[in-house]
């Protein structure tokens, strides 16, 4: 059994007092005060309380939305992306700077490139932070919208498509297709990776993918290794037309690998 003093907050308070208080943003409140010890607590202004609960409310919203979303589809985004934000990319020199800030800009006006269906092209040097920056953008739109967005590298699309030959892996081509040209964002990464001349069998599904989405004017961002002059015949020239429709923006990641520095 507890047998300790319990000392009541009243028997050491002062009386309660109230008084007119003075919001800098909200004006003239009447608050309450009293006195414990040497110590005065005074209410809040009401109007600040309020702000204070409607944004941790908007916090926790854009957060649940995130954690759903992961939890919703382990395969739109990788989990290990899960830290790949704005916040976490280490912008160190100006071309990666301008980099983010373009990219901020694709996530902040993302209604409107839905709207118009406009894409973004990462292109240039490994290592530099596309993937980062793609990824960013994608987590960008989950937090502040009820839109979806997805992640995949090329490679492993045509693996998945590939696997479905023989029957045995539980999802049709049409399957994995139709689950790429769902999502509101698509983020296209490793495009153009392979050594040799792409096959017809990647450039066909590669224009499905890109021509899907076109067709429901739905954004897709490709990332490449290669220059922005490689880049059309290394995807087939159809697939780069549709990009370019409704006002694609390219993006050149041109200054040299900062892959160590960064501990990506
Ligand atoms: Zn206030």
């Amino acid at each position: 059994m507890r047998s300790e003093k319990v000392v009541h907050l009243s028997s050491i308070a002062g009386p309660q007092v109230t008084s007119m208080a003075m919001c800098e943003e909200h004006g003239p409140y009447e608050a309450t005060s009293h006195q414990v010890l040497s110590h005065t607590f005074r209410s809040p202004c009401p109007g600040c309380k309020a702000a204070q609960v409607a944004k941790n409310q908007a916090e926790d919203i854009k957060r649940q939305r995130v954690d759903l979303a992961y939890k919703l589809g382990d395969s739109l985004i990788p989990k290990r992306f899960k830290d790949k934000t704005f916040d976490s990319y280490a912008a160190n020199c100006e071309g990666q700077q301008k980099a983010k800030a373009r990219c901020e800009r694709y996530a902040a006006e993302f209604e409107a490139n839905l709207a118009s269906g406009r894409c973004l092209i990462l292109v240039g040097n490994p290592g530099t932070g596309k993937t980062h920056l793609g990824v960013s953008i994608a987590q960008a739109v989950m937090a502040n919208s009820a839109h979806t967005a997805a992640y995949r590298t090329l490679g492993g699309i045509l693996q998945a498509i590939r696997a479905t030959f023989d029957g045995s892996s539980g999802q049709t081509e049409g399957s994995i297709l139709d689950a790429l040209i769902r999502p509101s964002l698509l983020v296209l990464d490793e495009v153009g990776a392979s050594k040799e001349a792409p096959s017809d069998f990647e450039l066909s599904r590669l224009f499905s993918i890109i021509n899907g989405r076109y067709e429901r004017m739905l954004p897709t961002i490709v990332i490449s290794n290669l220059g922005a002059k490689e880049l059309p015949a290394a995807m087939g020239e159809r697939s780069a037309d549709r990009l370019r429709e409704g006002g694609g923006i390219v993006l050149p990641f041109d200054w040299s690998s900062h892959r160590g520095r960064e501990g990506m």
